[in-house]
């Protein structure tokens, strides 16, 4: 039986997408192992968006062979399709696959034997036009399920539509068939996943569902405790989308939704498809409706013409508005992107600066969220981490609550009253009757 291990980078929809791909080797008879277990095959799972992919890839292949020269190395994810030739010159990678071949691999990799000259089966993005299912099942308590792909949008700084193609979705009637073997397998949460998820809905270029239409079949299947949206555009975070979520058993009050600029000035440069005005407004209909609602924040930090006054505009807008945490970013060029080619760079000493600033804001926001909690009961999915004694769940409101460890906990749903938060910035926790960390 041949031994396959797996090195996932970059995002959840990553995440799925290797999971399912080890699936597919399972059903073929390979027996999928740890990376140092001396697999007879290593498949790389990269990410463009990645510091440095570069640098990490050509790591993980090192490693890699210094736990077995003989084994079959792959690359697959965005920065092999953006990249593939240039992947394929690093020293020890038997083949490159891109968008359109990653999950053919097995067929297209002819039994696993090293090639004389590394194999670059790489086609260009616009053949990517397939849907792949992928889902990641038995790694957490949460699976994360794809239901979208690519993005029509063209953010100026962003490489994710070149290495993944255009916006494309699956079937409901497809989900719903994997959301009920997920739940049958055991899983309380579903996290919905995609490039651009609000945008599902389109198949062969046509657009043929909505976001809602899936929201509503996926709240009727019995047995599914939570669902989250992984992150959803804030012009495709409608009003409909919020009231659904608000009156829904199942939706868990908790949207992540990129921002990445306060200022209009620099949201247009971006491309991004909405002004300031709406993401309040989208903020703030939230809160009218669910005002415990944990509302995450992505933002980039340094992006050309990003003065120190625009950046400020950005830090008042976000310290003012009524959201729990920021994701940060800070702005680094990326190849064939308008971005990279335009003036007025901001020097990386300041991009970092202003990241550490953002960085703070979110703690102290994150705290802040964590405060208005405390001393109430809440609902904890405990998933399977130990650290230092530890574990750790999500209130449905995404509160990241810490709990001595307890195997009889893990996927247990439990209602908790809020008690402190601990040095870790998590907050610890007691059952009703009995306390749980100490
Ligand atoms: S919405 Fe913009 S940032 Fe997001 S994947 Fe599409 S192009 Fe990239």
């Amino acid at each position: 039986m041949k031994k396959v291990a797996f090195y996932t980078l970059g995002c959840k929809l990553n995440f799925s997408e290797t999971s399912s791909i080890s699936r597919m080797f399972e059903d073929k008879g390979y027996k999928k192992v740890e990376f140092t277990d001396t697999p007879d095959i290593f498949i790389i799972n990269t990410c463009s968006v990645t510091e440095n992919a570069d640098k990490k890839c050509k790591k993980i292949v090192r490693e890699a062979r210094k736990i077995s020269n003989n084994a079959y190395v792959a690359i697959i994810g965005c920065y092999a399709q953006l990249k593939p030739k240039e992947i394929s010159e690093i020293p020890g990678v038997d083949a490159v696959l891109g968008a359109a071949e990653k999950f053919q691999l097995i067929d297209l990799l002819d039994g696993f034997v090293r090639p004389e000259q590394p194999k670059v089966l790489a086609s260009d993005i616009e053949v990517a036009t397939g849907f792949n299912n992928a889902f990641s099942i038995n790694d957490r308590t949460r699976t994360f399920l794809k239901v979208q792909d690519g993005c029509d949008y063209s953010c100026t700084f962003c490489t994710i539509p070149l290495a993944r193609g255009n916006s494309r979705s699956n079937t409901i009637e497809n989900i719903i068939k994997q959301a009920e073997e997920i739940v049958d397998s055991g899983v309380k949460e579903i996290v919905l996943t995609g490039v651009n998820t609000g945008d599902f809905g389109i198949r062969n270029g046509k657009r043929e569902d909505r976001f809602i239409d899936l929201a509503r079949e996926l709240d009727k299947i019995n047995g599914l405790e939570r669902i989250r949206i992984s992150s959803i555009e804030p012009n495709l975070l409608t009003d409909e989308v919020i009231e659904f979520v608000a009156q829904s058993n199942k939706f868990v009050p908790h949207f992540h939704i990129p921002l990445q600029s306060g200022s209009d000035n620099i949201l247009k440069a971006m491309k991004r498809r909405y002004l300031s005005d709406l993401y309040v407004s989208r903020v703030n209909k939230i809160k009218s409706l669910m005002p415990h609602c944990c509302i995450g924040v992505d933002v980039i930090v340094g992006f050309p013409g990003e003065t120190e006054e625009e950046f400020l505009k950005t830090y008042n807008f976000l310290n003012e508005l009524d959201v729990s945490y920021l994701h940060v970013f800070t702005y680094s060029e990326r190849a064939n992107t308008p971005a990279a080619e335009m003036d007025d760079v901001i020097p990386l000493k300041e991009r970092n600066k202003r990241s550490k600033m953002l960085r703070s804001l979110s703690e102290k926001k994150r705290r802040y969220f964590y405060e208005q909690h405390l001393n109430t009961i809440q609902e904890v999915l405990f998933e399977d981490d130990v650290e230092n004694g530890m574990m750790h769940g999500f209130t449905k409101n995404y509160i990241r609550v810490a709990a001595k460890y307890d195997p009889v906990l893990i996927n247990e749903i439990k209602q908790l009253a809020l008690k402190e938060i601990d040095h870790n910035g998590h907050v610890t926790a007691e059952e009703l009757t009995e306390i749980l960390t100490h």
